[in-house]
Parts: C-alpha cells; structure tokens; sequence
C-alpha cells in the first residue's frame, strides 16, 4: 500500500497511549504527519507513544464521555496549534463491550454511548472549524456490527452509531473536501489484550474463521487508517473499510 508523504500535515488520535491508537500515531508520524497523542488515564503510555515517534507531535490528556471532555481536547489541541490547521482526525478511543443484554447496565450503556458515540461526534463538531478542507476523519468502528456477536450488543450498537455518522457526514462534508471513514478491525492483538488471546483454543478458533489465516495485530489496522488519512486516498468517503483479514466472511 502507497501512503503518500504527509509531511507538514497534523494528526489527533483519541486514545494512542496503547494498542492500535499507538499504532496509528506511529503509522502516520512515519509518513510524515506531527501527532497530537491522546489519552485519557495513561499518561505514561501516551508520553511513549510521542517517544517511539521521536517526540514528532504533543500529549493531550482528557478523559472522554465526561462533562467537558470535548472541551478540554478541543483546548489543548488548539493552544499546541497555535492556529495551525488540523489535517486528520482519528477517533479511535472506546470504551470496552459491557457484556450481554442480561449483564449490561444503565450506566454502562451510557458509558458506552458517551465514550464511543457522543465523544467523536461533538469532537468533530467542534474539530471542524479547525479542520481543514480536503481533511480526513477516520472512526475505528468493528466488525461487531456484522457479526452477531451476543456479548457486545450494546458495543455494536454503539459502533453502528459511528458507521451510520460515517455516511451522513460524509455527505455533508464532501463540499470541502473532506473524506469520512471508518475502520472495522476484528479481533485485533495489541500489548494491552495479549493476555485474553492466551486462553486456550482462542486464537486457533479466531484464525480457523479468519480468511488470511492468522491473528491480526495493531499494525494491520494501523497501515488501513494511514492509507484512509492520506492523501492517495482522496477519492474514497462514507465508507466502512473491513481490515479483519476477513474475520467470519462465510463458511470455510
Ligand atoms: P485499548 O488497548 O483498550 O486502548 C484504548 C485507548 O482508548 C487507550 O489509549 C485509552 O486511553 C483510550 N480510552 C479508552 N476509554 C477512554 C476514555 N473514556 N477517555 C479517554 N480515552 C479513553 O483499545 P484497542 O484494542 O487498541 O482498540 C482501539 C479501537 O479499536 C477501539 O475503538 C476499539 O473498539 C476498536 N477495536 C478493537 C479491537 C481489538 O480486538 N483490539 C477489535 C475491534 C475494534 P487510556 O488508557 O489513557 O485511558
């Protein structure tokens, strides 16, 4: 895959203290992009991050799916840029499946809705005067919007929340140039859930469904999001781009 030089552009990524928001933020501050490193607890991992990309970018600290998260993002963000423009926003920080309809709560239900779907959206709302035209938005959704999985109804319900605004902004947007996409990663390895993918017969049964024939890792998702953000990618928008390495696409 070509990923065109984006030197001089400016990247957000909520949530690259760790796993594949890491990933991105290294992905795209190797093709040239500064990279405003979000987190939410983690200061530490976030500090790494803009280490492994040679301190090309900042931290911003904000928990999300609080009162004022956007507010304080939307802040830090404009005082590092210093009315510079920001060329690529990727929201990738969610929060995690809250079980089955049976164990989810009111309160995580709202959690999930208030990290994973009211924070990227206010966030682009507020983004998008700063943003600029011919900008990407790129949204991590999952494939848990087309496989039934019954321990993630409400996390689906939220991520088909993300690829429904996906296509409505898509169309919006597209008067200034700016494309919107999503990203569906399925079970994906990163350092932080390495040690779920150790219980016994997972990742046989995962890769047995999965048409590439293996687990994929942060970096696999990350080549497709830096891919979408570039500027080779300029023709393509209100699209959902399935990088699972056809994780359950039939019978095999
Ligand atoms: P992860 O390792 O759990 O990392 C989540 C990141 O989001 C962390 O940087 C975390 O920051 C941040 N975050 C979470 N809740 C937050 C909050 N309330 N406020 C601010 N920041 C918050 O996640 P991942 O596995 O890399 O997943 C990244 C994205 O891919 C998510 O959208 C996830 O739904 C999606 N996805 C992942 C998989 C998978 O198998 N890994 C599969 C499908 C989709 P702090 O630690 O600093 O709080």
């Amino acid at each position: 895959m070509i990923v065109s030089n984006m030197n001089a552009k400016v990247a957000l990524v909520t949530g690259a203290s760790r796993g594949i928001g890491r990933a991105i933020a290294e992905r795209l501050a190797a093709a040239g992009c500064e990279v405003a490193v979000h987190y939410g607890r983690d200061k530490a991992g976030a500090e790494e991050t803009l280490a492994r990309i040679g301190g090309r970018g900042f931290v911003i600290g904000a928990e999300l799916g609080v009162p004022g998260d956007v507010e304080s993002v939307v802040d830090q963000l404009d005082a590092e840029l210093a009315g510079r423009r920001l060329d690529v926003l990727v929201n990738n920080a969610a929060a995690s499946p809250a079980g089955p309809i049976g164990a989810d709560t009111e309160a995580a239900f709202d959690r999930l809705v208030a990290v994973n779907v009211r924070a990227p959206y206010f966030l682009i709302q507020r983004l998008l005067p700063m943003l600029s035209d011919d900008g990407r938005i790129v949204s991590i959704s999952s494939v848990a919007t087309r496989m039934a999985n019954p321990a993630q109804t409400s996390f689906a319900m939220t991520k088909g929340a993300l690829e429904t605004m996906t296509v409505t902004l898509a169309q919006e947007l597209g008067a200034r140039g700016i494309t919107v996409n999503a990203v569906a990663p399925g079970a994906t390895r990163t350092e932080a859930n390495g040690a779920i993918f150790e219980t016994p017969g997972l990742t046989e049964l995962i890769v047995a469904q999965t048409a590439l024939g293996r687990l994929g890792g942060a970096d696999d998702v990350a080549e497709v999001v830096a891919f979408l953000a570039s500027p080779a990618a300029r023709w393509i928008t209100g699209q959902v781009v399935d990088a699972s390495g056809g994780l359950h696409l039939g019978v095999g």
